[in-house]
């Protein structure tokens, strides 16, 4: 650590340190998995709240060429970082956005009969086949063309020829359950669909998906939460290796008697003498209030000098407090960053005892703390 970071991250308390390598690491990993299929990166939200530009950077150096992203404004901040990357919008294209699209080299992924249109008649216009991705919606029910859209759609040759057909996505429900007979169909309707439309690269694979094999890469594979270390499954063991890590400083140590109430609503009472830690961090950076005791598959924990410490009474705005009395007295230094999130607390402990998935914790993390990009491989 510089020493410019190091005082920055005291002014901050909270200190996030963003592993470059092992994203890449993860991304190898993914690519590699996904055989002959491109491996791209989902890099909405600004990678997942890790940071869009360090994030971004890294992926591509690792050698990843296509980004998707949910938002116009967040495919402009890609195209800043990557001018040749290929960037699709995956929200798709609304009134009056053709042109910032086209401007920005941003490719829609069309998911309605109107964006189809929006978009041929911006070609028609311009005199240029400018690549789009269509979205077929195949049991989700979120965004895409239905059955019958895509239908009617892959009859006007008219309108499919006006622009560079560059992509065909839809998106799995059930990825994260291998064995869920779900991905079987939805898989079954999108080739059975996309073989009505021109011949052009299939998608179907989110994180999950990329691990439920051959049939389910298609021509490219669309991981996000696993780049930055969530497991991709609910309930096997995480393949991925973790990004993000988050300390926060011990700010307080007090000893409290049997009887006495910890934070707001005096919700934890002491049955035994106890030494309580009060540590700089709290839902205002992003730590879920659902941590407070009792945490569901509880207690949350946090982890001191080689020891769990678990969270009790009601995670604050700015603080949580933990129970030290069985954390050995020389691990006990006001000023120490205790590990929030990182080897010892994953982001699926966080997600698990808050109620919640990896991706809303890395998606809340506040823009409170201090924040460390280690180096990654060029
Ligand atoms: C977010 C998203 C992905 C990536 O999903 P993960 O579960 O994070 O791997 C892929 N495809 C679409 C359409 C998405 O919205």
């Amino acid at each position: 650590m510089r020493e410019s970071d190091q005082v920055g991250a005291e002014l901050a308390g909270a200190l996030l340190t963003i592993d470059l390598r092992a994203l890449q690491n993860n991304w190898r990993q993914l690519n590699e998995l996904a055989g002959l299929a491109e491996c791209a990166a989902a890099v909405k939200a600004s990678c997942y709240g890790l940071g869009l530009e360090p994030v971004v950077a890294a992926l591509s150096d690792a050698g990843c060429k296509t980004f998707f992203v949910a938002l116009p404004q967040e495919g402009h901040d890609v195209r800043t970082v990557l001018p040749e990357a290929n960037i699709y919008v995956l929200n798709g294209l609304m009134p009056g956005q053709a042109a910032f699209y086209h401007q920005h080299k941003l490719s829609p992924v069309l998911g309605t009969p109107t964006q189809v249109r929006g978009w041929q008649e911006y070609c028609l216009e311009q005199e240029l086949k400018l690549p789009a991705a269509l979205h077929i919606e195949t049991g989700i029910n979120r965004l895409g063309l239905t059955d019958k859209q895509t239908r009617e759609l892959a009859g006007q040759r008219e309108v499919l020829s006006a622009f560079k057909l560059s992509l065909i996505i839809s998106h799995l429900a059930c990825g994260e359950i291998p064995g869920d007979p779900m991905n079987g169909e939805q898989r079954d309707k999108f080739n059975q669909l996309r073989a009505l439309l021109p011949d052009a690269p299939a998608s179907l694979a989110n994180s999950p998906g990329t691990f439920l094999g051959e049939g389910f890469n298609f021509d490219m594979v669309r991981p996000g939460i696993a780049l930055y270390g969530g497991n991709p499954f609910g309930n096997r063991a995480n393949p991925m290796s973790p990004v993000a890590r988050l300390y926060a400083p011990l700010l307080q140590v007090r000893e409290i008697c049997v009887g006495e109430s910890v934070g707001y609503a005096a919700s934890w009472t002491a049955k035994r003498p106890s030494k309580i830690g009060i540590i700089g961090a709290g839902y205002g950076d992003g730590l879920p209030r659902a941590l407070s005791s009792p945490a569901k598959d509880g207690p949350a924990c946090v982890f001191v000098g080689g020891h769990y410490a678990p969270i009790i009474g009601r995670v604050s705005m700015d603080l949580i407090t933990v129970d030290l009395t069985d954390v050995p007295q020389e691990f006990v230094r006001e000023g120490q960053r205790v590990e929030l999130m990182g080897d010892n607390v994953t982001v699926d402990d966080l997600a698990r005892w808050s109620g919640t998935i990896p991706y809303e914790v890395l998606t809340g993390l506040g823009s409170r703390y201090a924040r460390l990009y280690s180096p990654s491989d060029s």
